[in-house]
């Protein structure tokens, strides 16, 4: 076996839209049951503002807050272009400051990522790179992947490995990615951080709703994929000196009462814009306080739960360019104008919401075994990461989760 540069090579999950309220079924699952009882687990990860995708993965492999990197929202805003037409934020470039990645690469470590949102274009940094990017409508996904992925391992995992996918949704899309990581860990010299990103269990609960049955067995689905990385663990004997960090970033709520076209009415009311997060919205008005006065005025039409003043953002470091924001009643969600949704789950809530604190795993390696952690934050991640592979990531907002570790830290 190749000599290695780092104690633990590092393999890191996210499973996304699963928090607290799927604790119970989640450690009742085989894979999920063998990581509880051979490392560290807690329920009690609070998440970052805004409780959507791109700004939390982006929050976890940075240690830092929103406030403090530039993914606002899983897009950049445009107002008036319809939804589908809409780009996201996909090359890493765009997250504006040092991520885990860099710090492996720093330290001439070989990084592989899956699916991982805004990993895009990463030549240099992320060796093995296959990004989560979308193909806007009219787009060929191949050509569109090629300009943001590591263009000769697609070409060569296209050619050896495609035909074993079984289309392009979020399932099947989940399942190749088992499989790519499947083929990394098999190789001599395999990655010594991989960052792979399930999003099969979001894109069920967006579509068929929260406790559904669909749901249930998406949840399924998510457990058998992660027993497919334990077992190629196993088979490439690398146990010992494997360390997997499983992480989610929110729950989902369901949507029974619909959307209000909040940007809409704004508009309407000529007093700025909406920008859509699920169950809250960015409002962007030259009149600040003209346009705060008219939501609590028409908070009841609105279905407002609470409006997030300047000070308040501040206080849960949300990105900084959002000074006046809004959440909706439980049941609602906001849709911009010129866009349709007709999702019965969603997100996008308030950090109160029991969806807001996430799930954590630590397993092998320098942590403890069968404990349950008091809490932690998703900043924390990308430094308790750096920790166990001997990676420079002093900047963070967050830290190392000593708690979680056998030996105290330094
Ligand atoms: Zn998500």
């Amino acid at each position: 076996m190749a000599k290695k540069k780092c104690p633990y090579n590092v393999i890191l999950i996210s499973v996304d839209a699963v928090a607290s309220p799927d604790a119970e079924s989640f450690l009742a699952l085989p894979a999920f049951k063998h990581f509880t009882e051979r490392g560290c687990f807690t329920d009690n990860v609070n998440t970052v503002y805004p409780t959507i995708t791109y700004p939390i993965h982006t929050s976890a492999i940075t240690g830092k807050y929103p406030e403090s990197h530039s993914i606002a929202h899983n897009e950049p805003w445009q107002p008036d272009v319809n939804d589908k037409m809409r780009k996201w934020y996909w090359a890493v470039k765009d997250i504006g400051t040092r991520t885990l990645w860099h710090a492996a690469r720093e330290k001439k470590l070989s990084v592989a990522s899956l699916l991982w949102p805004v990993s895009g274009k990463a030549t240099g940094v992320i060796k093995w790179d296959f990004p989560e990017v979308l193909p806007l409508p009219g787009e060929v996904p191949v050509i569109k992947m090629m300009q943001y992925a590591s263009k000769l391992w697609l070409a060569v995992t296209e050619l050896r490995y495609s035909k074993f996918r079984q289309g392009l949704g979020r399932c099947s899309m989940d399942d190749y990615m088992a499989l790519l990581c499947e083929k990394l860990i098999e190789k001599k010299n395999y990655p010594d951080l991989i960052t792979v990103h399930f999003a099969d269990t979001d894109d069920t609960r967006h579509n068929k709703g929260v406790g559904t049955e669909e749901d249930k067995a998406a949840i399924l689905r998510m457990d058998r994929r992660v027993q497919r990385l334990i077992d190629a663990v196993k088979k490439r004997g690398i146990e010992d000196r494997t360390v997997f960090a499983v992480m989610s970033d929110h729950g989902q709520q369901n949507i029974e009462k619909g959307y209000i076209p909040l940007d809409a009415k704004l508009c309407d009311a000529k007093l700025g814009r909406a920008h859509s997060l699920g169950m809250g919205a960015y409002i962007y008005a030259d009149d600040l306080e003209k346009t705060r006065a008219f939501l609590e005025e028409n908070s009841s039409e609105l279905h407002i739960k609470y409006i997030l003043k300047n000070e308040e953002l501040r206080k849960i470091r949300a990105p900084k360019e959002v000074v006046l924001a809004v959440q909706a009643e439980d049941g609602y969600g906001y849709v911009d104008r010129n866009c349709e949704c007709d999702h019965l789950g969603d997100h996008g809530f308030g950090l109160e919401a029991p969806g807001a604190k996430t799930l954590l795993w630590l397993v092998g390696g320098p942590f403890k075994k069968g404990v349950k952690i008091g809490g932690a934050d998703i900043v924390d991640i990308a430094p308790t990461i750096a920790e166990v592979m001997g990676l420079a990531m002093d900047d963070c907002d967050g830290k190392a989760i000593s708690e979680a570790f056998e030996k105290p830290l330094d």
